[in-house]
């Protein structure tokens, strides 16, 4: 059997090996030290923000980012419904409550419509949220200008999950540059990856500041060990953020890569019946961290289930598109806004597939995984 086709794995630049290296000629193993300086320097300026906090993984950057707003038990904070529960599990972290937003059909992320219906009825009932996590869906920004405007007009602060989205542009501006808090991931299966961490950033140097001390056990400027504040074991070791350095220097070769495997994906198939990509809509440009469509039920001669069975079957991952956390027995009661009279979340994961996207793919790999899916979805002979 040929080797497994896999979703995202990590695809090393060969330069990792060096900032490794020196780390340990200089013995610069922890905790901290000039890899991780130097990789909170780059990723701020690559963003375009004042500054970054290295972490030990996206989700810790989102429970800081919570708790740097002052989140607190029973707070209501917003969020994302269709994404990796990963966005939403540092609010239960923080004791509040969430409240799940739909996606809208031509960003996938989340609806303006249904946001601002939310907020509308939140201060109706005066429950507005703390804040709200806004998620940029596999590689590609939500609709920041109305999603922002709304923020303004209820003056609550947004957190941008860009896990997904490091080297994404919205009209022209870097993802994670949006909130008012972003963070970034750099899991194995991101755009790029340190085996395991994070970043948090802001334009707000002082809350950065707070940022790093919440995530180095909070201890007060004071020669014996004292403590007036529950802090965290989340800083990013000084050999990972070596290989983020390294995994930095190639960040645009990789984004142009998924692009290229999306554009052979949708030039190979979107004429078959019901195949319908996820868009990008114009001013957004996206690092199509994983592509993504949709096997239109109504149309196609598949459903998604059979196509994920079929690449299976040909030792190929694929994967359905995120379960919405308003689906998930952990959430099960949580209050859910929908687009409009249909949840279009739900409609995304009933119907859609992910594709291997992996930036180190081979063509001859990407042809397999082309083969397969054209054998199943195209037009019965009559
Ligand atoms: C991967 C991911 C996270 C979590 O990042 P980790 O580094 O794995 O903790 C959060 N949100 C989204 C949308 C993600 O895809």
């Amino acid at each position: 059997m040929t080797e497994r086709i896999l979703l995202s794995p990590p695809h090393m630049s060969g330069n990792e090996q060096k900032y490794i290296n020196h780390a340990f000629e200089t013995n610069w193993i922890a905790p901290l030290g000039p890899n991780v300086d130097a990789f909170e320097k780059q990723v701020a300026e690559y963003v375009g923000v004042k500054s970054a906090a290295a972490v030990s993984s996206g989700t810790a950057g989102i429970h800081l980012a919570l708790q740097l707003l002052g989140i607190k038990q029973g707070d209501i904070v917003f969020c994302s419904s269709l994404t990796f529960v990963a966005s939403a599990n540092p609010i239960l972290y923080a004791g509040a409550t969430p409240v799940f937003i739909d996606s809208n059909p031509e960003t996938w992320n989340m609806s303006p419509n249904a946001l601002e219906r939310a907020l509308e009825e939140a201060k109706a009932n005066n429950s507005l949220p703390k804040a709200i996590v806004v998620v940029n869906l596999y590689g590609q920004s939500a609709d920041m200008d109305r999603i922002m405007e709304l923020c303004d007009i209820y003056n609550v602060p947004m957190i941008e999950d860009a896990a997904e989205s490091l080297g994404a542009k919205y009209n022209g501006r870097r993802s994670g540059s949006f909130g008012k808090i972003s963070i970034f991931s750099f899991n194995g299966n991101k755009i790029i990856t340190t085996s395991g961490g994070g970043m948090i950033v802001s334009d707000d140097e002082e809350l950065m500041n707070k940022a790093r001390f919440l995530a180095t056990q909070a201890r007060d400027e004071a020669p014996h060990y004292q403590h007036s504040t529950t802090g965290y074991n989340y800083r990013l070791s000084n050999i990972l953020a070596g290989v983020g350095r390294a995994q930095l220097e190639v960040l645009d070769e990789r984004v142009a890569r998924r692009r290229e495997i999306f554009d052979k994906y949708s030039r190979s198939l979107s004429h078959l019946p019901g195949v319908e990509f996820m868009p990008e809509p114009e001013g957004y440009f996206s690092t199509r961290w994983l592509t993504t469509l949709v096997i239109n039920p109504k149309e196609a001669i598949a459903d998604s289930k059979t196509v994920l069975d079929e690449l299976n079957k040909h030792n190929i991952e694929g994967r359905p598109v995120w379960k919405p956390l308003h689906l998930q027995p952990l959430f099960d009661g949580v209050k859910y806004y929908k687009h409009s009279d249909i949840s279009v979340s739900d409609f995304l994961f009933e119907n859609g597939v992910c594709l291997p996207s992996g930036s180190s793919m081979t063509e001859e790999q990407q042809d397999k995984v082309i083969n397969t899916l054209n054998t199943v979805l195209k037009n019965k002979v009559c």
